[in-house]
């Protein structure tokens, strides 16, 4: 199921791994090894990715920004807690030395680079244009061997899987396990890979609720400065994660720079942060005045407060109970029996709004899952892959 039209059309364009933040959680939670293992598939999804686009020239097809991500600390509290988590990676033996503390008065003083206030961290990072990035991974696949049919069939929904010894239609393959139902027609198939994201609970009801994944709606604006080259054009982020944004890069230099701006769901702190909402058709306008007044605040003088965004959209992210993604064959979790009722189908979402530095590699796991039960071999985890993200991992231990 391509994603072009979903969140990955839509996010603002990260191509970052973080660098060491959230160690310590991951370690409290799932172990020294796990956390480490969190980390590395971030950095080993932007390596590959960044390796395509190097190796196929296409770097300019998809606006990729190379050179870092400046963190803002916008308090004492958030500062220390990255701090810490600097340092529990650091000494779990990640190597982390492409990263660059700045004190506030450093950040002052890089005026045309940053013209903030704040004390930052800077990390390795990138940023692309999504959509952009799937019609070159599209392209390539499409082209990589003869053997291989691909094509993108856009709006044709999947209504629902049913299983092909129930309802086989006249002349299909008897060898296949699933029939798609979709407005256009049906399709059987041995293999089903439920990437669908914050609609998983459509085809897989068990799914719905706290214990799955829950569509939860970002909202991003593009929004002018008030001169040329206001910012350095690496990505950032600030707030804890909750803002970040991307000067995109300018065709003529003496244009006012157009900013990426992602975030302000803390705008509905208390009525649910855009939890469970499924419609990216309409834009938040609580959330809109957050991402419109943030700008000038960090950066004054450089951007104005009765600037409209030129550009405004949402799209629906898929988080998950534990912030981690659901890999691997599609299993209920009360329900053990279901691995083999649910066989051939096989599940990679549920990244909890940070899908950039991982959607890919995990996408690259669960291929060579399947790819392995089609040749009768045992698929084994590589180095990089965090074990917990499997759903099979706690319940058919
Ligand atoms: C506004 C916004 C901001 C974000 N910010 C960040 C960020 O800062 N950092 C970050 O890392 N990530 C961010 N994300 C999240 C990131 O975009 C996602 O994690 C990632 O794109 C998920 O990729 P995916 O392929 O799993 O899902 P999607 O890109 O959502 O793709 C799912 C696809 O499944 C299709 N589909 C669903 N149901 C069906 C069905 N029944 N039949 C057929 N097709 C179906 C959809 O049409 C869609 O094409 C953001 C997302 C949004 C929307």
């Amino acid at each position: 199921m391509p994603s072009g039209s979903g969140a990955t059309g839509r996010n603002g364009g990260h191509l970052t791994a973080h660098a060491f933040r959230g160690y310590n959680w991951l370690e409290k939670i799932y172990g020294e090894e796990e956390a480490i293992r969190g980390l590395a598939i971030e950095r080993y999804t932007v390596s590959e990715i960044l390796k395509i686009l190097h190796e196929h020239h296409s770097e300019a097809r998809v606006d990729l920004v190379e050179g870092g991500r400046t963190v803002l600390f916008f308090t004492p509290e958030e500062y220390e807690k990255d701090k810490q988590d600097y340092a529990a990676a650091k000494a779990a033996g990640i190597n982390l030395d492409d990263v660059e503390w700045l004190s506030k008065e450093e950040v002052e003083k890089a005026s045309a680079k940053y013209g903030a206030s704040y004390s930052a961290v800077r990390i390795p990072g990138n940023n692309l244009w999504p959509l952009k990035l799937v019609s070159v991974l599209y392209n390539l696949a499409q082209n990589a061997s003869d053997r291989l049919s691909l094509s993108i069939h856009t709006k044709t929904p999947v209504t629902s899987i049913t299983p092909v010894t129930s309802i086989a239609p006249a002349g299909s393959d008897s060898s296949r396990r699933w029939i798609l139902n979709t407005p256009r027609g049906q399709i059987s198939c041995s293999y089903v890979l439920h990437a669908t994201n914050g609609y998983t609970s459509h085809l897989l009801p068990f799914m719905h609720g706290p214990n799955g994944i829950v569509p939860t709606r970002g909202q991003i604006i593009a929004t002018r400065a008030n001169t040329p080259a206001v910012l350095d054009h690496s990505g950032f982020i600030a707030n804890e994660g909750f803002e970040y944004w991307f000067p995109r890069p300018q065709k003529d230099d003496s244009e006012n720079e157009l900013v990426i701006v992602g975030g302000g769901r803390e705008a509905t702190e208390g009525r649910g942060y855009e939890f469970y909402e499924v419609d990216d058709s309409v834009i938040n306008p609580e959330v809109s005045e957050v991402l419109k007044r943030f700008l000038p605040v960090v950066f004054p003088g450089k951007f104005d407060n009765e600037t409209e965004p030129e550009m405004e959209w949402t799209g629906i992210m898929g988080y998950t109970k534990s912030r981690e993604p659901f890999v691997g064959p599609v299993v209920n979790p009360s329900d053990k029996s279901s691995f083999e009722a649910y066989r051939g189908q096989y599940i990679s979402a549920g990244y909890t709004g940070h899908g950039m530095p991982r959607a890919f590699a995990c996408a690259e796991a669960v291929a060579r899952m399947i790819a392995a039960d089609i040749k009768g071999e045992k698929w084994s985890a590589p180095e990089w892959f965090p074990e917990h993200y499997l759903t099979t991992k706690e319940v058919l231990k």
